[in-house]
């Protein structure tokens, strides 16, 4: 479908950004000439004196905002047809100017971070800094950390040579790694990463095993390369964690977050205490497949068959709100508000980037993209999407543009509160018995994917950091024994562990970003958590949960999520979440 085609509704209103292209270049021509005649350098070495440092944090402030709706707008128009020379052009001069000006600012964190303990501590206590104060609390902790000006310079020299590890695993996960052809529906197919997943969810049993089999072989035949390219990448945080006088890589990694050791640890033991759980999961799978026996190329085929509920958009979009009813009024009108508002680019047209996401501008609203297609998961996606755009359209409105960003470790709690309240309404609302299974399958395999194979890998590479700081080489035997075993334990005995699995940690983009996957973990732990307090008291956790919408990166996660009434420095939430897990099971096999 040509976008031209679609009724205008269903496309997002760019106009709020900016009226026309236009203005955008008129716009982007300003922030250049601004930024160009600033004389940024004349603030360093002058940042004791407060009302300096206020007007630098101002200025820059305001260019970012700028900048930012400049890329925003860019970047969407971009996204809408993804042929059009004009905007991957817009895209690459704000690029640009962005790192111009970031590089211009890098003075401003090492001088703030050499300041005496008692000057930045006044600034924190300062009301002037009110829009500031966490961002030099954070500046205030990294002091322990850094080292003499020689020492850093050194640091900051050795940055670019060191980071190449995770460029060397892109480049041979995508351009040199071989993959072979198998079989698929009778023909000889050429397989590729986005086709191995779709055979392991949805292919034959032969043709999942050929699958399986082939992938990891090529993975297998460049085995020593991926050992020392990993190897090379905890090496790198070995190093720097020993310059910083960390205790451990993952102390290091936690630190840069302001998230306490003790998250980490009530994952892993929560995770491990509900292992018999997964086991039964698994060997209730093993029962449900008929397939005698279950292997590790099964683990990915649904159990129900696609119960779809098939809606046009404006369906969909009305079940969503009914679903988040218990959101309250407000989170309804502002649904309404959106869908109205055409903050949403509902279908798929030549040439639009696939898949789907919300992107927050901080001037305007949030838009969200989709490819609508009518399906159970799609209306999902929705529901996701939608809590992503609403917890920027609410941090946005009630934080000052310092303060509005929520972090990573944040960043899909809202958009997972949304699916698990929709999960719940569909299945409450529904006699159909397969639809019920969908969804209670679709559930434990979210909770199963985003919780338990998460908590496998966060294992899997602390682990793998330990040894290399007690100063053990990292090889391919030792590596593959670790994952080997993990896979064992967290799988159980319902299911054949093919000696290919071993490899699996060989294939993981996400383990050249170190101690990274147990943000989705915690993050699916708090959504569960939000939703159980919500369901069961009603308005007084509603309105903490949209204090915890509100809060932007206010403050350090971990204190942000209390106000939501998840505290994750307790077992509480991980054991909320593991009993759901328990229960939906039990509900599942009342049904089979
Ligand atoms: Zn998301």
């Amino acid at each position: 479908m040509e976008r031209k085609e679609v009724s205008i509704e269903y496309t997002w209103d760019l106009a709020d950004i900016y009226p026309s292209d236009e203005a955008w270049e008129k716009e982007f021509a300003a922030v250049e000439s601004e930024y160009a005649a600033l004389d940024l350098a004349a603030y360093s070495g002058k940042l004791q004196d407060k009302a300096t440092l206020l007007e630098l944090f101002a200025t820059t402030d305001g260019l970012f905002r700028r900048v930012e709706k400049l890329y925003s707008y860019a970047h969407l128009r971009r996204d809408e047809d993804m042929r059009q020379a004009k905007y991957s052009s817009y895209l690459s001069q704000v690029g640009l100017l962005i790192s111009k000006i970031a590089s211009a600012l890098s003075f401003i964190e090492p001088e703030l971070t050499a300041f005496d303990e008692s000057v930045l501590q006044a600034f924190i206590a300062d009301p002037d800094f009110v829009d500031y104060d966490y961002k030099l609390r954070k500046i205030l902790q990294s002091k322990a950390h850094v080292l003499s000006e020689a020492e850093e310079r050194i640091l900051a020299l050795a940055a670019d040579p060191l980071q190449g590890f995770s460029d060397v695993f892109t480049m041979l996960d995508n351009a040199n790694l071989n993959l072979p052809k198998a079989q698929l529906n009778g023909e000889e197919t050429q397989m590729s990463h986005g086709l191995y997943g779709l055979v392991l969810h949805s292919g034959t049993k032969e043709e999942r095993k050929e699958w399986f089999e082939k992938y990891y072989q090529a993975y297998i035949n460049v085995i020593d390369v991926i050992t020392q390219t990993y190897y090379g990448n905890v090496k790198q945080d070995v190093f720097y964690k020993t310059a910083r006088k960390y205790g451990s890589c993952l102390e290091m990694a936690l630190e840069s977050e302001d998230v306490a050791p003790s998250v980490y640890e009530n994952l892993l033991v929560a995770v491990n205490g509900a292992l018999p759980t997964l086991h039964e999961y698994i060997k209730t799978r093993t029962k449900e497949l008929g397939l005698g026996e279950q292997h590790m190329y099964d683990v990915y085929v649904p159990l129900v068959e696609n119960a779809d509920v098939k809606l046009p958009f404006n369906e969909a979009y009305k079940l969503v709100i009914k679903g988040l009813a218990p959101l309250g009024k407000d989170y309804a009108a502002l649904l309404e508000k959106g869908l109205k508002e055409r903050w949403i680019d509902v279908y798929e047209t030549d040439g639009k980037r696939n898949g789907a996401y919300s992107a927050g501008v901080y001037d305007t609203h949030p838009y969200v993209l989709l490819n609508y297609q009518e399906t159970t998961n799609e209306i999902f996606t929705i529901a996701h999407e939608m809590g992503h755009a609403l917890h920027s359209y609410l941090s946005v409105g009630n934080q000052p543009y310092a303060k509005h960003g929520y972090t990573i470790f944040l960043a899909e709690i809202a958009s997972t509160v949304n699916e698990v309240l929709l999960l719940k309404y569909m299945y409450g609302a529904t006699e159909d018995e397969k639809l019920k299974k969908f969804l209670l399958n679709y559930y434990m395999d979210s909770i199963r994917a985003t919780l338990f194979r998460q908590a496998q890998f966060a294992e899997f590479e602390q682990a793998a950091h330990e040894k290399a700081e007690a100063g053990e080489p990292l090889t391919k035997e030792n590596l593959c024994q670790l994952y080997y075993g993990l896979n064992q334990k967290y799988f159980g005995d319902g299911i054949v562990h093919d000696s290919q699995i071993a490899y699996e940690w060989a294939r993981i983009p996400h383990f050249y970003r170190s101690f990274y996957v147990y943000k989705y973990a915690t993050g699916i732990v708090s959504a569960i958590s939000i939703v159980k307090r919500i369901l069961m008291e009603g308005q007084p956790a509603v309105d903490d949960y949209v204090e915890f919408l509100t809060s932007g990166c206010a403050t350090d996660p971990v204190t942000i999520l209390k106000r939501a009434g998840v505290d994750l420095t307790t077992q509480a939430p991980f054991e909320t979440a593991m009993q759901e897990f328990e229960e939906t099971l039990a509900e599942f096999k009342k049904l089979c």
